[in-house]
């Protein structure tokens, strides 16, 4: 294939095919028409997900299982180019939209994005975080590149990236933007690695507040503080003779010496020229800290070494990235500060999370979710957005929020006074219904309660599936035969378990003689 400056040629030379169109080599497109090659790179892959999500829909998932389809199966086509490619912001956002449409069902978002990253520990659902996803892919990259090992593949981003010093120092400055590296002679794929390094490494952002120790450990190469018009210094010369930090150029005196720099210089032609630059590009703050607080005594260990969060970058796997890079932007629930407030006492989330992962269906995970969350909606928030004309129960007539749905409407009157019957005859004689208690459990905290906690769970549960199968309380409905069905599964989920439940066995005998 004719490329560079010679893409245009048409003439054959030698016995060779010469292909006009873009070619596919190692599962990758290549060719000199860019949008052609990035439409069949990107666009044939999100046509085969589009048409999985086509046949997922038709089941109806939760969004635990939409995100395992997510992760299992949409994400992994693009895996492979998420790593051997730059990827495209366009393309990033097509993907972002696509999976949270199949996520929500096409409709309306209602819980943040950075949210619904969260585990499910925090109140997010475990979805995937894309960009932190290409970001641990592509750091991978500057691991493999920055460790010991010679290979061959090496020589091209070694030769693309030789004015930054051998050996990738590159990766061991602490720029900040990758516009103060004059950054022409490298491709778009390497820039890239240097971005995402810079963005990666700034999550611990240092300051310019530093003690004489700090400053000794700076690095002069590539190094935020030390600019001359906005450009990183790079001196060739130095970097070949082994000055990398600002400790390297001083004397045993802790004063910056230039008899130490010449005599560490091997080629010494522009040493005057460079060392005044370098004066000039130091930070004032610096150069005062580094006359007042000079000292001969104290030795000080510099180390080239790749750090993430202040944590060696060489023992972190891409996970263990990942979940640092998504917990960085991840946002907590928007409704806690609601529920807190409501029930004055700081309500435990993580007991309660950890209430919810530990239910035996995802049905029940995603209704005490959607109820957290007030994904799930009283007629009272429905009329608040307009969307139904009276914020009136359809029973009652009277408002209907969380706590009217939920416990006092007349429509959960009988199936209550039948749970409350069940539960007293099972030895609990508190009054357990209450919107909070229904919600977020009782005494959540505690393991005895667990089993008592699952049942409220899907008495819970029976109530909002029955709402909606009653067409909103319009429709005859009977919730105590929902709560036997459901029942019914998690007798047989712990029976499988092989978990003994002494009042389970009380409840199944019960609820045969009612009705
Ligand atoms: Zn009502």
């Amino acid at each position: 294939m004719w490329i560079g400056r010679s893409k245009s040629r048409t003439d054959k030379v030698g016995n060779i095919t010469w292909p006009n169109k873009p070619i596919k080599a190692l599962g990758v497109y290549f060719g000199i028409q860019y949008e052609e090659c990035s439409k069949l790179n990107w666009q044939s892959k999100l046509t085969e997900c589009q048409s999985l999500i086509k046949n997922w829909l038709k089941r109806k998932l939760t969004m635990y299982g939409k995100v395992q389809i997510i992760k299992s199966l949409l994400i992994p086509k693009f895996t492979y180019l998420f790593h051997s490619l730059v990827v495209p912001e366009s393309i990033v956002k097509e993907i972002n939209t696509m999976i949270f449409k199949f996520l929500w069902d096409n409709k309306q978002e209602k819980v943040k994005r950075a949210t619904l990253i969260g585990n499910k520990l925090q109140g997010g659902i475990d979805m995937l975080d894309l960009d932190s996803y290409i970001t641990s892919l592509k750091l991978k990259w500057v691991k493999a590149l920055t460790d010991e090992s010679e290979a061959n593949w090496k020589l091209i981003p070694k030769r693309l990236l030789k004015d930054f010093g051998d050996n990738f120092l590159i990766f061991y400055c602490n720029t900040d933007t990758i516009k103060s590296l004059n950054c022409s002679n490298v491709t778009e794929f390497y820039q890239e690695l240097i971005k995402i390094w810079i963005k990666t490494r700034d999550l611990h952002k240092e300051n310019q507040n530093l003690t004489f120790e700090q400053i000794r450990k700076q690095i002069i190469w590539g190094n935020r503080f030390i600019k001359i018009k906005n450009q990183c210094l790079f001196f060739k010369t130095w970097i070949k003779s082994n000055i990398y930090f600002l400790n390297d150029l001083l004397n045993d005196q802790g004063e910056v010496d230039q008899n130490v720099i010449l005599n560490k210089l091997v080629d010494k032609r522009n040493c005057v020229v460079e060392l005044n630059l370098l004066f000039k590009a130091l930070p004032l703050a610096w150069k005062q800290t580094m006359k007042t607080f000079h000292s001969s005594q104290t030795k000080i260990k510099t180390e080239k070494r790749l750090k993430i969060n202040n944590k060696p970058f060489e023992l972190m796997d891409s996970k263990t990235i990942y979940q640092i890079l998504v917990n960085k932007v991840f946002i907590k629930p928007a409704t806690h500060s609601y529920w807190s407030n409501k029930y004055e006492t700081k309500l435990n989330w993580n007991d309660i999370y950890k209430f919810i992962t530990r239910l035996p269906d995802n049905r029940y995970k995603q209704f005490k979710f959607r109820v957290i969350n007030m994904i799930f909606t009283s007629k009272e928030t429905r009329y608040k957005w307009k969307m139904v004309s009276s914020p009136l129960c359809n029973k009652c007539n009277k408002i209907e929020d969380y706590q009217h749905l939920f416990i006092d409407c007349m429509a959960v009157n009988v199936f209550w006074e039948k749970i409350l019957y069940i539960f007293q005859e099972c030895g609990i004689q508190r009054n357990i219904r209450r919107l909070d208690i229904l919600i977020f459990g009782y005494k959540i905290s505690q393991e005895e309660y667990f089993y008592i906690n699952v049942i409220l769970t899907i008495v819970g549960f029976s109530i909002y599936k029955a709402y909606f199968c009653s067409n909103n309380w319009s429709n005859k409905f009977n919730i105590l035969k929902l709560f036997k069905t459901e029942f019914e599964i998690i007798y047989q989920y712990f029976k499988y378990k092989k978990t003994k439940v002494n009042f389970f066995d009380k409840i199944l005998q019960l609820l045969k003689d009612i009705y």
